[in-house]
């Protein structure tokens, strides 16, 4: 690695030695843009590169809420407000235990890289709570998500930061968020925060968008090596947002589902799953808040407890799910079984090590950041509607959602290094949005 690359990651473990998840996720960006920069020495400036990996500003406050038992709860919230360079913040937030700094700062990183890529002038953050929507009422959730905003109204707005949903934000919980933030302002704003409901200022396919636009840019790969969908096996985990429709376009698309999965472990359909099925299964997931594991029993299907999807054979794995749920012996499983196409769905769900396993053994491999640029870009389109006070026909919106994604494919294909016929998306989409960032920083005084 150049030594500026690798001097910058020593200072981050250095400055912060307990952020493991953002330290791989800028190893990965710097691995990926290294062999472009020892070409491009105009982007080899140590400020250039330490303002990329330094958020410009990070908030994190206390969220306190009461249960239903009357007792009151505290925890924790965040935004990171990453890089503004070329527009306002954006990015989603997630509640999750496991959400902490690291985790929202390498979502925020990356989420940098991803929003330049769809063309669309957004910048990038990432926020969220430490808070377990799991097993909670929906009086909760609402009380929690108030309380919420009662901190974050401050820091946010339609030409500032503009949040989203991730992990355990739905919906529902995008709902609670803009009625407080409305109420609080006394002003309606719908720009603020993307995701919304049809009522009241979303779009069309936006909840859609992101397995869509996944689906869309693996139709992509395929069609560059003369490929297509039909007929293809393929593994996805998760069962939420992402997941669904993901599964649900590839069902339109004549593709056989084999498997979801939750953090109980993997739902499994050796004949493919049916449109019957994911239909209740949304049910499921977004109403009833159930589990895989009672779904499968009741329907006599098989379910693999506290395991992840990658050992069944497909031709195409689709990790949906979460961070590092592909890590390098779920990529040997997979390069055993003949598996032609990997792409992430999620954010960061493959460790570094499988992605290189999977490259070394010609598997084509899709980063998040152009395979799931479909969500934000559709935000980025919510905004322009919102702004226009019009809502645009959702084949409309779903037309440019995949020009959108054709568009990113066009960009991983111009910056990919040219080695014998096959793309390295890694490096393509990494170098397609480092540059654009990368020029609006320095054009700047790198702020
Ligand atoms: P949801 O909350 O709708 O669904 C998350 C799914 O992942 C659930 O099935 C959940 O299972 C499972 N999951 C979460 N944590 C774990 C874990 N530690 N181990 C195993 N399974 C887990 O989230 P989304 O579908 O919105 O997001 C999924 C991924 O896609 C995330 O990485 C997110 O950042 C990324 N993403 C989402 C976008 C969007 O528009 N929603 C846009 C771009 C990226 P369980 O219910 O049991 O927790």
């Amino acid at each position: 690695m150049l030594p500026v690359l690798q001097s910058v990651i020593n200072d981050l473990r250095k400055r912060d030695p307990m952020q493991y998840e953002f330290h791989q996720a800028v190893e990965e960006v710097w691995h990926a843009v290294n062999t472009f920069l020892e070409h491009n020495p105009r982007y080899c400036d140590q400020s250039l590169l330490e303002s990329l990996v330094e958020p410009e500003r990070i908030i994190i406050f206390r969220i306190p809420w009461v249960d239903d038992n009357g007792r009151l709860q505290v925890n924790r919230g965040y935004r990171v407000q990453m890089n503004s360079a070329i527009g306002p913040y954006k990015g989603g937030l997630r509640f999750h235990p496991s959400v902490n700094l690291s985790v929202l700062k390498f979502l925020a990183f990356e989420q940098t890289f991803k929003n330049a890529l769809t063309t669309l002038p957004l910048g990038s953050a990432k926020g969220g709570a430490d808070f377990d929507p799991k097993g909670k009422s929906d009086n909760e959730v609402r009380r929690f998500c108030q309380s919420m905003m009662n901190e974050l109204y401050r820091h946010i707005g339609p030409t500032t930061d503009i949040p989203a949903g991730d992990i355990g934000v739905g919906a529902r919980e995008i709902g609670y968020l803009y009625g407080q933030y409305r109420r609080l302002n006394n002003l309606v704003e719908q720009g603020v925060i993307t995701g919304k409901g049809l009522a009241y200022g979303g779009s069309r396919m936006r909840t859609e968008a992101t397995g869509y636009g996944l689906i869309y840019f693996i139709a992509e790969m395929l069609a560059h090596i003369g490929d297509g969908l039909k007929g293809k096996t393929v593994c996805i985990s998760g069962s939420g947002n992402v997941a669904q429709y993901a599964a649900e376009k590839l069902l339109n698309e004549g593709a056989k589902v084999l498997s979801l999965s939750d953090s109980g472990g993997t739902l499994y359909v050796k004949d493919g799953l049916t449109r019957e099925m994911l239909e209740t299964i949304k049910q499921l997931k977004n109403e009833e808040r159930g589990r895989l594991e009672q779904w499968a029993e009741q329907h006599n299907l098989t379910f693999y407890s506290d395991q992840r999807p990658w050992q069944i054979a497909c031709d195409i794995a689709l990790p949906c799910a979460t961070q590092n749920e592909l890590e390098l012996d779920d990529a040997k499983a997979l390069i055993t079984n003949d598996c032609q196409l990997v792409a992430e769905g999620a954010n960061m769900p493959c460790s570094n090590d499988a992605i290189i396993a999977l490259q070394k053994h010609q598997v084509l491999y899709a980063p998040g950041k152009a395979s799931n640029a479909g969500g934000v870009a559709t935000s980025g389109l919510e905004m322009t509607q919102n702004r226009q006070g019009y809502f645009w026909p959702a084949e409309q919106v779903d037309a440019k959602l995949r020009e959108i994604m054709q568009q990113i494919h066009a960009d991983c294909l111009t910056y990919s290094p040219a080695i014998k016929g096959t793309v390295d998306y890694q490096c393509g989409a990494n170098v397609a949005g480092f540059v654009k960032v990368a020029d609006a920083m320095i054009a700047q005084g790198y702020l």
